[in-house]
């Protein structure tokens, strides 16, 4: 194997998908009787043929420039070299090999193109006819590395059309969901339910599908765009997602949040002791249920305040948590000395403004209760 694929090998390894086409090219020295591989492969930047005719196609147009440049000269001798192969080496997720269309180019025959396999152990193997299963495997491949082509490249905005393509003809391919988070941070819910709605359709064993369509609903109702009648639904979808995989706490968590965001406090207290049973460990769900209950019960909230703190002893924000369940206490003390605490091993974070003003009234709270009474003791 020459220097040049074994860098390819490396490559495939780092860049999955993202593998750039390439082109080597094998020249011949009439003076020295010899073949040699091209001083470096071209890599091919964009990737846009969408199948194996499209593919063949371009590598067959980029065969036809190469033979027709001046091919340089011989690196032993010096004598003019000329092309006798163009390998146009496509990166083949699903077979986890290249895909090859060698061009050569006879006199009196012209351009003559066949299909190849290529990896590092078996090298070059003929790839003989595609079935239509092989065929649909390459549009499928073609279609992903389109997408991740362009999020490399210029991020997931670049990638909308390719992945609306791909939500058409790859229905239900699980490689798709993988883009839902970034594409609901750019507000691309409607997408993000439609390439959820197939995977749950087709993969009815599945909670990602299910947890997806639920998190694109819950956006769209959050921005105004569907009624927030629309929550029900997305509630159905997550407790299929929880029912199917009970300690999913993305899931859990999302469901809380919904009865919370309904205003139904009771029902996400429900929620979260349902979910801090299947996943006792949250610190996440423990932290959230403890802001919910901050206003209602501070007992508890500083029961799962001081519960997360015993896991994660230097996460700041489960600190002010259980500061503030303290003040709401009224444990001033207790509450000064864990802020010294905070001070000492974060210095001035953004939040301390807000707490220790918390801090000041109640302790002003305080003392307005117990100063009538020194009152009392000193007239008496
Ligand atoms: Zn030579």
């Amino acid at each position: 194997m020459n220097t040049l694929l074994a860098q390819r090998v490396l490559s495939a390894r780092h860049q999955g998908a993202g593998l750039l086409d390439c082109v080597y090219v094998t020249v011949s020295c009439k003076r020295c009787n010899r073949f040699h591989d091209d001083a470096e492969g071209r890599p091919v930047k964009s990737a846009d043929y969408r199948d194996l005719d499209s593919l063949v196609e371009r590598a067959r147009v980029m065969a036809q420039q190469t033979f027709a440049e001046p091919a340089g000269v011989c690196r032993q001798c010096g004598w003019k070299t000329h092309v006798v192969a163009v390998d146009y080496h496509a990166w083949h997720t699903t077979a986890m090999r290249d895909l090859v269309v060698r061009a050569t180019r006879r006199p009196f025959v012209g351009l003559s193109i066949e299909l190849l396999w290529w990896n590092e152990t078996r090298g070059y193997t003929a790839a003989g006819t595609f079935t239509e299963a092989q065929r649909h495997q390459v549009r499928r491949d073609a279609c992903i590395r389109r997408i991740v082509a362009a999020v490399e490249r210029a991020g997931i905005r670049a990638a909308l059309g390719a992945i609306e393509d791909a939500a058409q003809t790859l229905r239900g391919d699980p490689d798709l969901l993988q883009y839902a988070p970034q594409l609901l941070a750019i507000g691309q819910a409607e997408l993000v339910a439609q390439i959820a709605t197939a995977h749950a359709g087709l993969h009815a064993d599945q909670p990602d599908g299910h947890f997806w369509l639920a998190m694109a609903l819950f956006d769209q109702v959050n921005r105004g765009q569907v009624p927030a009648t629309q929550l029900s639904l997305a509630e159905t979808h997550l407790r299929i997602a929880v029912g199917l995989k009970p300690d999913f706490s993305d899931a859990s968590r999302a469901l809380c949040s919904i009865a919370r965001a309904r205003g139904d406090v009771e029902g996400a207290c429900r929620a979260f002791e349902r979910a801090l049973a299947a996943s006792p460990a949250d610190v996440l769900l423990m932290a959230d249920f403890g802001s919910l209950l901050l206003g209602c019960d501070p007992a508890a909230a500083l029961a799962q305040f001081e519960r997360a703190v015993s896991l994660q002893p230097d996460n700041v924000d489960l600190l002010f948590g259980q500061a503030d369940a303290l003040i709401r206490l009224g444990r001033v003390t207790e509450a000064d000395v864990l802020l010294d605490d905070v001070r000492n091993s974060h210095g001035r974070h953004p939040r301390l403004v807000e707490v220790e003003r918390a801090l000041v009234r109640a302790r002003r709270h305080a003392t307005e209760v117990t100063e009538p009474r020194a009152h009392v003791r000193a007239r008496a």
